[in-house]
């Protein structure tokens, strides 16, 4: 509290005005408890290869030196575990890039069909090894958004791969691409094990899983949701995640788009 004090300086009188100035500590504390959160678990995520990596740079320095077998088995191991690394610094970068340009909405048009078509085509050699069929029966005419082809391929990538590694080897996932208004909504559902409710509202937190041993079994590094919510807000789009145990899972993203063969029928019926 600052009383504010008028008339001639050094005269002493009570304060005319009082500037009450409040701030919001609790948010303040908030903000910076997530940023020293974070920081802690991406140094511990990425210790934890690091630390694979080293104990066994010191038996392929010892004791495995003449065990040829033993040396390819470890270097196959030590492989996987330099990718994760770089993935999660990958996923890092992306995060923190996708952050920093958070206010700049993405202008151009993109068709949402064609983004679909390439992730499916992407993802399927991972399909492949899973055993699951991708299904996608596109619109008759394509679905324009306005954003960023490289963020959407990103966004349906994240959420087609996540079906395929927890949904459940043998089943199918199917992706939909509908009319509902002005936006086009675009679901990746899995047939897996679902995902208790309890779960469901903290699933887009920077690495937060449902099952860490199983999730860096799979290869995830814990981010993807996280880099799928800030893409979708800066699209001013919005994630849709519903999902009942033992009944799979559904991931929506809305999109406001234009629809211009619907128009072109429009204006000829009209006609
Ligand atoms: P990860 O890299 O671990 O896959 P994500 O942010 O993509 O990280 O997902 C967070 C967690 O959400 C996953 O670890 C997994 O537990 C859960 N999850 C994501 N998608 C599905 C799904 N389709 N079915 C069941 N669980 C899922």
């Amino acid at each position: 509290v600052v009383p504010i004090r008028f008339g001639p300086a050094g005269e002493r009188r009570k304060p005319d005005a009082t500037l009450l100035v409040l701030r919001d500590l609790t948010q303040q504390r908030r903000v910076e408890q997530m940023r020293v959160d974070f920081i802690a678990n991406a140094s511990h995520e990425l210790r934890t290869p690091l630390a694979s990596l080293s104990g066994f740079i010191e038996t392929l320095q010892g004791p495995a030196r003449n065990d040829t077998p033993a040396r390819e088995r470890f270097l196959k191991i030590m492989g996987e575990q330099a990718r994760r690394m770089s993935r999660l610094i990958d996923d890092l970068l992306s995060l923190s890039r996708i952050e920093m340009t958070a206010h700049m909405r993405p202008e151009a048009e993109v068709d949402l069909v064609a983004v679909v078509n390439h992730v499916r085509d992407a993802l399927a050699p991972l399909a492949l090894e899973r055993g699951v069929a991708i299904a996608f029966v596109p619109p008759a005419g394509p679905v324009m958004a306005r954003g960023d082809r490289d963020e959407l391929i990103r966004v349906f990538e994240n959420l087609v791969e996540n079906a395929l590694k927890y949904g459940g080897a043998g089943e199918e996932v199917t992706v939909t691409l509908v009319r509902d208004g002005g936006e086009a909504i675009v679901g990746v559902r899995d047939y897996g094990p679902g995902i208790a409710p309890e779960h469901l509202p903290r699933l887009t937190e920077r690495f937060y899983r449902v099952d860490t041993a199983h999730s860096r079994e799979q290869g995830g590094t814990g981010l993807g949701l996280a880099i799928v919510k800030h893409i979708v807000a800066r699209h001013r789009g919005r994630l849709v995640i519903e999902s009942r145990p033992g009944e799979g899972a559904t991931f929506s993203v809305r999109l406001s788009a234009r629809f211009p063969k619907d128009e072109k029928t429009e204006v000829s019926s009209a006609a």
